[in-house]
């Protein structure tokens, strides 16, 4: 007899299918992961909403775990019994654009790349066990909890948007929203010595930025936001503007506030699907702004977030609001689409 796990499924909005499923074996490349934390990002929350209507989906791409089982060819510093962190996302490594040094936005990600499919596509981490290919394992420190190594996932989502932006020391840097990522953003840039501003309606996350970190916390709806942005930096504007909310207004209004030189980055997906924006061109050419974004995030990004954690050198648990079991996965999605929650973590 096989042991099995269980494994939860989106099959439909506000629907979620517990499976038992058989433990895997590792192949030669493989390690198999006993997950203990699984945090909820807004993919598994719109999954679960039906906002987006990917079924079945085996969500969980945030995840920790111990190093249960290695296939024979795993070359690894991790043993057995190791805390670590899933990368659960898929990148394949030969594509144009892995070879390119964007295996964040892998050719083939989405596509079944392993020989043993699994019967229900997603990163599967909302699970009792994950497995994972070699380059998906990073070892974490046994010293840290699950619930802060999970979190390497969404940290290094925000190391790549932060690293990509080009931002510099003593830059005025503004950060639009300050939900998790926004706060994430606030985090990395504050320890780079950035002078950083958030933007956000919200008077309870307004509060929030205030204390972990935010220099000065704007309100878009009491004054245009571009100007209030010229009268905190001598009417110079931000050198850089982050916008982690999903409206696409927000990114029409930060291309107004932007210094000579600046750049806006989208960090977050505009919803709905297909919005426009419209804004002037000659900024572009008489300011030499820049707009750009991320997404995602690449494997050393990954390796950075880890470490950071790891030799905590960052401090997250500001950030988790509320860890409930696994059993009780449906509460945390419903918590976790409240806005007064950041992240919201399962444990098995
Ligand atoms: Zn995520
Ligand atoms: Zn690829």
């Amino acid at each position: 007899m096989t042991d099995t796990y269980k494994r939860a499924v989106f099959v439909a909005p506000e629907q979620i299918r517990f499976d038992d499923v058989p433990i895997p074996e590792p192949g030669l490349h493989q390690a198999l992961v006993k997950v203990q934390a699984c945090a909820l990002c807004t993919w598994e929350q719109r999954t679960y909403s039906g906002e987006e209507k990917f079924y079945p989906l085996a969500g969980g791409h945030e995840v920790s775990g111990v190093l249960v089982k290695l296939g024979e060819r795993v070359y690894t510093d991790a043993k057995v019994g190791d805390r670590v962190m899933a990368a659960t996302l898929n990148r394949c490594g030969y594509c144009e654009s892995c070879r390119r040094g964007m295996d964040n936005i892998c050719d083939n990600a989405r596509k079944p790349l392993r020989d043993d499919i699994p019967d229900v596509p997603g990163p599967g981490g909302l699970a009792e066990y994950v497995l994972l290919d070699d380059y998906q394992l990073y070892r974490a420190s046994n010293d840290v909890s699950f619930e802060e190594i999970c979190l390497s996932e969404p940290l290094a989502c925000v190391i790549r948007s932060v690293r990509k932006s080009g931002v510099q020391r003593a830059d005025n840097a503004v950060v639009v929203g300050a939900g998790i990522m926004g706060m994430l953003h606030v985090t990395l840039l504050k320890q780079m010595g950035v002078r950083v501003i958030v933007s956000e309606i919200d008077g309870t996350r307004a509060a929030f930025a205030k204390k972990y970190g935010a220099d000065d916390v704007i309100n878009p709806t009491d004054a245009p936001f571009a100007d209030q942005v010229m009268q905190l930096t001598n009417g110079r504007g931000a050198d850089v503007v982050y916008c982690a909310v999903s409206v696409a207004a927000a990114v029409e209004q930060a291309v107004e506030a932007v210094a000579k030189g600046g750049r806006v980055h989208v960090y977050a997906r505009i919803h709905p699907k297909g919005s426009k924006i419209s804004i002037d061109p000659n900024p572009f050419h008489n300011k030499e702004i820049v707009l750009t974004g991320t997404v995602s995030q690449t494997k050393e990004d990954v390796l950075e977030a880890v470490r950071m954690i790891s030799g905590r050198l960052v401090d997250l648990k500001p950030f988790i609001s509320l860890t409930l079991p696994f059993t009780r996965l449906e509460e945390a999605l419903q918590r976790a689409m409240q806005p007064d929650t950041y992240r919201v973590i399962v444990t098995m």
